[in-house]
């Protein structure tokens, strides 16, 4: 058995209730401000106050002792909202946006979505992998020890499974933990142009079964939005994902309120994501339910809108996570980290608050909460050493990757 010690530790973690956290336990973290963990074997055997957790080693033969000088201990980072499988960014259409171009204008020029797409459908399998490996990584050097990735950019059946193997794989590679999720219906594809009801009828009949077959995705996800896909498309796109076993989530009232919340609390999903325009009523039928928020600030930040209301979320009950939305067109960031900061300096959330949303609701949004999320016995050793005493030195950083001093998954040092 591979066992290690580390000790001098001021470990800040959530407590894993059973359920994602809401309301007031959205803020509340357990410290150890003279802490130690003991790993065996990559899991979590002992945390706590250093002296108990030297009881517990007492005898024992340990591989190795890490000094961690006092600094801050936080659960490794989870990531529950990304696209960032794809080729090639759009650097040329941030610019255009920036100084005031049109999205309509954009599209002429060859930019958006679908440039991704077409990109994505020719890249060979092994350079959509390295591109998105590397993704993996970097995010990984920030902190992030488990993440979601979605599909989206294939929109056929060939180029979405060829997705979903790349995600597959570029999380062995990278070593992270990721959650694969089935986006057939991100757009609708040049092809389906002028019959985009076929599209929905080719994800339903032909893809979910592929994909379910495949056995890679976990989750299936739909962009529910006013000329994409209706909420009754998306219902009857969601009601088959489930009967194939898939678990359900929703891009839902990102640009205009069209129901997506109150969609997601009635088919129970486990998400509902972006939120920006959500209703009252949405909100409160979430919370009802328990569906996650997931919140993407950078989105926001890159768009120059306004964020979502979290702390009303907060307030009603609704258990909010934080995600990067890593994608080429509206948030090339793979960073928790300024997501984080941006949560509390643009949301006003607390940095416990923005903890919790960031490790272990953002666990429970993609089905993770059992082994990752907190700093529990039994759960894998990912954690991240800040260059810090508290969480609060991420935003107070701006969310710079300098707040981290290094990253270790599975007990094993990454960064
Ligand atoms: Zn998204």
């Amino acid at each position: 058995m591979v066992r290690k010690l580390f000790r001098n530790a001021r470990i800040y973690t959530p407590r894993d209730l059973g359920e994602p956290l809401r309301g007031r336990d959205q803020g509340s973290l357990t410290a150890f401000p003279e802490g130690a963990l003991l790993v065996e074997d990559g899991l979590l055997a002992a945390i706590g106050p250093e002296k108990e957790v030297l009881d517990r080693v007492a005898g024992g033969q340990l591989c190795q002792e890490v000094d961690l000088e006092g600094m801050c201990v936080i659960p490794g980072l989870v990531d529950p909202h990304t696209h960032m499988c794809f080729v090639g960014t759009r650097e040329r259409e941030f610019q255009m946006r920036c100084e005031g171009t049109s999205y309509l204008e954009i599209l002429a020029a060859g930019g958006g979505i679908l440039s991704t797409v077409q990109r994505v459908r020719q890249a060979r399998e092994e350079e959509l992998l390295a591109e998105t490996t590397g993704r993996m990584r970097k995010a990984m050097a920030m902190g992030t020890t488990t993440l979601e990735v979605k599909s989206g950019y294939g929109l056929n059946v060939q180029d979405e499974l060829k997705m979903l193997r790349v995600i597959d794989r570029g999380a062995r590679l990278a070593g992270a933990d990721v959650s694969p999720t089935f986006l057939g219906a991100h757009a609708i594809p040049p092809e389906f142009k002028n019959s985009p009801g076929e599209y929905v009828d080719l994800v339903v009949e032909e893809m979910l079964p592929r994909v379910s077959q495949q056995g890679i995705a976990r989750f299936c996800d739909v962009f529910c939005e006013e000329g994409v896909f209706s909420p009754d498309e998306t219902r009857r796109i969601l009601r088959r994902a489930r009967s194939l076993g898939l678990g359900l989530k929703i891009h839902a009232d990102e640009i205009k309120d069209t129901g997506g919340a109150k969609l997601a609390a009635e088919l129970e999903a486990v998400s509902a994501e972006h939120l920006l325009a959500a209703s009252n009523e949405g909100l409160k039928a979430m919370a009802e339910k328990g569906v996650i928020a997931i919140l993407l600030p950078a989105t926001a930040l890159s768009l120059r809108k306004p964020y979502a209301r979290a702390r009303e979320m907060i307030q009603m009950g609704v258990p909010v996570a934080l995600a990067t939305d890593c994608n080429p067109g509206s948030s090339y960031t793979n960073s928790m980290l300024l997501v984080m900061a941006l949560a509390v300096l643009g949301m006003g959330l607390s940095a416990e608050e923005a903890l919790v949303a960031s490790t272990i609701n953002g666990a429970y949004a993609i089905g993770m909460a059992q082994k990752v999320g907190t700093l529990e016995v039994g759960k894998q050793a990912d954690f991240v050493v800040l260059d810090g005493e508290t969480p609060w030195i991420i935003p107070y950083s701006l969310g710079a990757q300098s707040s981290v001093r290094a990253v270790y998954k599975r007990g094993e040092r990454v960064s």
